[in-house]
């Protein structure tokens, strides 16, 4: 597989050009102050009127609203929610594109599920952080970056994968390293990743534990260290130095009872709920659910989000992290 690194990549696909980065959130900010701060002329598309749009402009940034912003760019980087972004596309950005303008994303799942259509006479590109904003923004100051995706889904001026190279460059990524993909892959990994693993999967992991120590008749205290609180510990070992580095920093007692229990936990039936979960993701069931659930006013979600706040781990967790400084 190759990996572009800084030496690899030049800005020169983005000199003259303009990259209008529209929001600044989570990405938006992180991405759109990297830009600039390496030399890339950015503008940024937002609400009048809206948090971001004083904030981008204490920030020193040149704020336009989303149709100017279309307007006067050549590349038009969408870092808004992806649920609300098919409806800017087609209100406010579609009649601003010009042929052999850019649209890009970080995140390919309005274009490889069909929600956005751009025209033939564009770029489709991607280029995609492994990592929530904050990172990408404390990371590159810090002079170094976090790994990125690169795609394109359209090449319709030649020199598309330049021109995503090139913001992955402005942003940092190409200092930890910038991997090719496609639309199609890096959605459908994306969304089983963060359902099976890392957001739905930890969290159930977790709460299970809790529970069962509680249930048990343990403090709710101890439980949350044991089963919430040392898991960024270990995280951390298996980030830097895999299951092998894990292993050999735990005791050789955790190291018996991990390997000899785990298969009792996530069982073959978990594989296979796994499975059927990628496959309503890779067959566009998943989709299909967020966007009723979207047009619906979110209902199950907002329900979820009371539940989730009612857990006795939550409360615990708060309670714990200002105790020992965790938390402000
Ligand atoms: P955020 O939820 O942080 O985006 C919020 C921003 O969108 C704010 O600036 C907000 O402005 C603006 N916004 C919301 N609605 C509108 C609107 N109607 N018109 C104009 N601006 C609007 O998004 P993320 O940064 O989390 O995600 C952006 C993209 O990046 C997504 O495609 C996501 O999948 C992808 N991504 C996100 C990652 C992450 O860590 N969050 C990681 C990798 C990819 P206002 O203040 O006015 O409300
Ligand atoms: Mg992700």
């Amino acid at each position: 597989m190759k990996i572009y690194y800084e030496k690899d990549v030049n800005l020169d696909a983005l000199r003259d050009k303009t990259v209008a980065v529209i929001g600044y959130g989570s990405q938006g900010l992180a991405q759109s102050r990297n830009m600039a701060d390496s030399g890339l002329n950015v503008v940024l598309g937002l609400r009048e009127g809206g948090n971001s749009w004083n904030m981008a402009k204490n920030d020193g940034m040149e704020v336009l609203t989303v149709e100017d912003a279309a307007e006067k760019a050549d590349i038009i980087h969408m870092l808004i929610p992806d649920e609300i972004q098919a409806k800017v596309y087609n209100d406010q950005i579609k009649n601003h594109l010009e042929e052999g303008n850019t649209i890009s994303f970080s995140h390919g799942y309005n274009i490889h599920f069909g929600y956005i259509k751009p025209p033939k006479n564009v770029n489709i590109t991607m280029i995609a952080p492994k990592g929530p904003g904050a990172m990408v923004r404390k990371t590159y100051l810090e002079g170094f970056g976090i790994p990125g995706l690169v795609a394109v889904e359209q090449d319709f001026s030649g020199n598309a994968f330049e021109i995503a190279l090139a913001m992955g460059k402005g942003c940092g990524l190409t200092r930890a390293g910038i991997l090719e993909t496609t639309f199609k892959e890096e959605t459908e990994t994306d969304l089983f990743g963060e359902q099976a693993v890392l957001c739905g999967g930890v969290t159930e992991l977790i709460k299970n534990g809790f529970e069962t120590l509680v249930e048990a008749g343990y403090q709710p205290e101890l439980a949350y260290f044991e089963t919430c609180h040392e898991l960024k510990l270990i995280i951390d070992l298996i980030y830097e130095k895999g299951f092998a580095g894990m292993w050999s920093n735990v005791s050789n007692t955790a190291e018996f009872g991990g390997l000899t229990k785990r298969e009792r936990i996530i069982t073959p039936e978990t594989k296979m709920e796994m499975k059927k979960i990628l496959n309503e993701i890779q067959r566009g069931k998943f989709a299909k659910e967020w966007a009723l659930e979207n047009q619906a006013g979110s209902p199950m979600l907002n329900r979820l989000r009371i539940l989730e706040g009612e857990l006795q781990i939550e409360e615990v967790g708060t309670k714990l992290r200002k105790l020992c400084g965790l938390q402000k």
